[in-house]
């Protein structure tokens, strides 16, 4: 074994478990879709209804409605991807 291999550091984590191409967002009170995940409570990303949502990771804020174009895409988004 070479003295270099894996040097002492920890394996790297798995990806993260990620099916679709977009993730859900509760923001604005409903729960929006959006390519891009929201890493913190108070980040603005752009949902896929094409909003500007300010993520609320409240425990509420998960059940609140879907919004009905977020939801649309999703679905048209996740339709496309399947195998
Ligand atoms: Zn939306």
């Amino acid at each position: 074994m070479s003295s270099c291999e894996n040097a002492g550091f920890p394996p790297a984590p798995p990806p993260p478990f990620r099916p679709h191409p977009f993730l859900w967002v509760p923001g604005a009170g409903e729960r929006h879709a959006s390519a891009i995940a929201a890493r913190r409570h108070g980040e603005v990303v752009t949902s896929l209804c094409g909003n500007e949502i300010r993520a609320d990771d409240s425990v509420l804020a998960w059940l609140w409605r879907t919004c009905p174009a977020c939801d649309a895409e999703a679905h048209r988004l996740a339709t496309r991807t399947a195998r």
